[in-house]
């Protein structure tokens, strides 16, 4: 099951600093143009006042509203997750044709915006499972930033931690890490920053482990490119290499639910790719010297690609790093974005072999099916995550 998770959206009206994403505002959906709608694959929640509005219809219009919702902890539509039964043929939805743009579910109305309220400050980015936010990403690689100004939030607070100097460190080592990613220009510098990136994660879940809540400001993260691998870790070796993962590691990634029949129906571009991989190229991927020579001449054929897929990395960042605000896991939440960069260099791989060529915007197009898959299960999320299971989230107990 799968939603979307959107704001809810705050009450209590005041201002606050928001920082969003600098094309934030630019944002056009593609409507009927769109090769991957999100009128399907989705459970769509109802809010209170999307209730509201639909009993106050009548006739035929009430009739399929209501036999439309089905209840699950909460009312939705498209409870199948398939395709929405007000997708029209067109593309376009008969909801919004017929009543217009505000008679829509909220849910639908914010997508693909994706919104979080830190107490002190909302982030608002464009979610990339939107495959125009994820070719809005490619087309602003070189300039990544966040512009801030004051105003309403749009949701409630979304993290319970009032820590301020924490939140403070976070997003200052945020920053020195994107910084590194920015700098990204070959395949052996990517994997050189996400190895340090890792390093430093676990150097940070150990220190505050025990106790040592300035090691960030004693030990910032910086990356310098050289041929120790960067700051002061000890070089990474390529029996621990994180980036890209393991053959075997992939291959158990593959073998979770990440893949099933039913995205035939629900994401059918990501069932596609899946297909060619288990079909025609598992069996050479799946050996950890064909799986090196795959990746590593990827990564000398399609160098000019190595900027996004660092990019992807910063987003990803951007977008998930202030969770350990919360939940203080830093590894986790390293290696999750590590996870599904190296995902998503095994689908590009997989699409290259069979077309004998990846363009940045069929690189967009993957990386809206595979985050639409990926991103909103936590069970999902749970069990990709226990794949790295046989690795030390801490260097120094083992
Ligand atoms: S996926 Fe994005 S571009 Fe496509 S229909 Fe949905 S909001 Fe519009």
């Amino acid at each position: 099951m799968f939603y979307f998770i959107i704001n809810n959206v705050c009450d209590k009206l005041f201002s606050m600093e928001i920082r969003q994403i600098s094309y934030f505002n630019e944002f056009i959906c593609k409507g009927c143009e769109c090769p991957e709608t999100c009128c399907r694959g989705w459970l769509i929640p109802l809010e209170k006042e999307d209730l509201e509005r639909y009993s106050k219809e009548k006739g035929l219009m009430k009739a399929r509203l209501m036999l439309a919702m089905s209840e699950h902890s909460i009312p939705v539509f498209n409870s199948s997750c398939g395709e929405c039964t007000f997708h029209e043929r067109s593309g376009l939805c008969s909801l919004q044709v017929k009543r217009g743009h505000d008679f829509i579910p909220e849910t639908c109305r914010n997508y693909p915006r994706f919104y979080r309220n830190y107490g002190l400050f909302e982030e608002r980015y464009l979610d990339l499972s939107c495959i125009e936010a994820a070719n809005m990403l490619i087309s602003h690689v070189k300039d990544l930033s966040l512009v801030l100004a004051m105003g309403e939030p749009d949701c409630d607070k979304t993290i319970t931690n009032d820590d301020e100097p924490f939140l403070n460190r976070l997003l200052r080592i945020r920053s020195d890490m994107q910084s590194a990613l920015a700098g990204v220009t070959d395949f052996d510098d990517l994997c050189s920053v996400l190895g340090a990136i890792d390093s430093y994660a676990m150097r940070l879940q150990d220190a505050y482990l025990h106790g040592d809540e300035d090691y960030p400001d004693k030990h910032p993260f910086t990356y310098v490119r050289s041929d120790a691998g960067g700051f002061d870790a000890p070089e990474v070796r390529d029996v621990d290499r994180i980036f890209p993962l393991k053959a075997g590691e992939i291959t158990a990634l593959t073998d979770t639910s990440i893949y099933h029949i039913r995205l035939r129906k629900k994401n059918p571009g990501l069932y596609k790719l899946f297909s060619l991989y288990f079909n025609k190229y598992r069996r050479d991927l799946a050996s950890e010297n064909g799986w090196t020579r795959a990746y590593t001449d990827f990564g000398v054929r399609h160098r000019e690609l190595i900027p996004f897929f660092a990019a992807y990395y910063s987003y990803y960042l951007y977008q998930y790093w202030l969770r350990i605000w919360e939940d203080y896991s830093f590894v986790r939440h390293a290696r999750l974005g590590i996870i599904h960069l190296s995902m998503l260099l095994l689908l590009c791989i997989v699409y290259e072999k069979e077309h004998q060529s990846v363009t940045s915007a069929e690189l967009a197009h993957i990386i809206a099916v595979y985050n639409r898959r990926a991103f909103f299960s936590d069970e999902l999320l749970d069990s990709m995550y226990r794949v790295l299971d046989g690795r030390s989230a801490n260097p120094f107990t083992g």
